[in-house]
């Protein structure tokens, strides 16, 4: 899991979301508020000229999300279909079309996994937790100090670290009691980021395709003749145009970069980078080739 890049939306709808929003922080009551939440959500494609701006938030949200599939933002492994209120909206109905709410998510995630769960802390500095359910009885939550973590603000690589051996996510803190500790904890256990089989596989898999792929670069750029070069590309799906060889080489390092950076998992890449200054195979290959350092 990645922290959220930041993207300038279109004035047209940061002005539909805030009209939406305003009518339902109108009313004065808290229940009234969740139920109109509701209404206006599900009704939020009724119209063309609703179905059109929606398309285009969920544009935006493909933009930000992982890869050229627009992977989903918690997996990285299934493609996105859906729009995740980070915050669920039947609790926190001021967030219902708040675009720093909003996620490009899977079904897995989204609707099998994290639904409606969500837990808040008791007060800043207290490691207390409060279970919110929506239970239809209609108590506003106490804050928002939520013990998910929040890719829109938080960076989850701050909170867990992916060992790239075994493609299982470990919690960073030291401290179970910690605050950092619980939401790295909770984070985990709501996606099942650890515990779907499937899931893990891909990441397994993610991790020997970037070491391949990196691999891969790193020879291509060191190549210094055609045949050189033809080992290289392999198996790959790139076409070898008529060019010189310095240019298909420039060619085929940026088709190799491109499939990195494009690719699912991309939290993979992410913590090879990381992880090269303490781990000596990553080390050894970036040292190789420096600026990939920041890709
Ligand atoms: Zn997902």
């Amino acid at each position: 899991m990645l922290k959220i890049k930041q993207s300038a939306i279109r004035k047209g709808i940061i002005n539909f979301l805030n009209n939406q929003q305003k009518a339902i922080d109108g009313l004065a009551g808290y229940e009234d508020r969740v139920r109109l939440s509701k209404m206006l959500w599900q009704n939020k494609k009724k119209s063309n000229a609703r179905k059109s701006v929606f398309k285009g938030i969920e544009k935006e949200l493909q933009k930000i999300a992982v890869g050229s599939n627009s992977y989903c933002n918690y997996c990285e492994a299934n493609i996105g279909s859906n729009i995740e209120h980070i915050y669920p909206r039947g609790l926190y109905p001021s967030k219902t079309f708040d675009w720093d709410n909003f996620l490009w998510a899977c079904n897995q995630c989204n609707g099998r996994h994290k639904v409606a769960q969500f837990q808040i802390f008791q007060s800043p500095q207290s490691s207390q937790v409060i279970n919110l359910v929506k239970d239809y009885s209609f108590t506003p939550p106490l804050n928002d100090d939520a013990v998910f973590i929040n890719p829109r603000y938080d960076n989850p690589m701050d909170y867990l670290k992916l060992n790239l051996e075994t493609a299982v996510f470990e919690i960073i803190a030291d401290d179970v009691h910690s605050r950092e500790y619980i939401r790295s904890d909770y984070t985990l256990s709501i996606l099942k980021l650890n515990l779907r089989k499937g899931l893990l596989h891909d990441r397994k898999m993610a991790i020997e395709k970037y070491k391949k792929l990196f691999i891969s670069y790193l020879s291509a750029n060191y190549s210094s003749s055609f045949s050189a070069l033809h080992h290289c590309i392999g198996q790959m799906n790139y076409t070898v145009g008529n060019l010189s060889f310095e240019e298909e080489k420039m060619k085929f390092c940026l088709f190799i970069k491109n499939e990195i950076l494009t690719g699912n998992h991309l939290t993979v890449w992410k913590e090879m980078q990381k992880q090269s200054y303490e781990n000596s195979f990553f080390n050894d290959l970036f040292s190789k080739h420096p600026p990939a350092l920041k890709w």
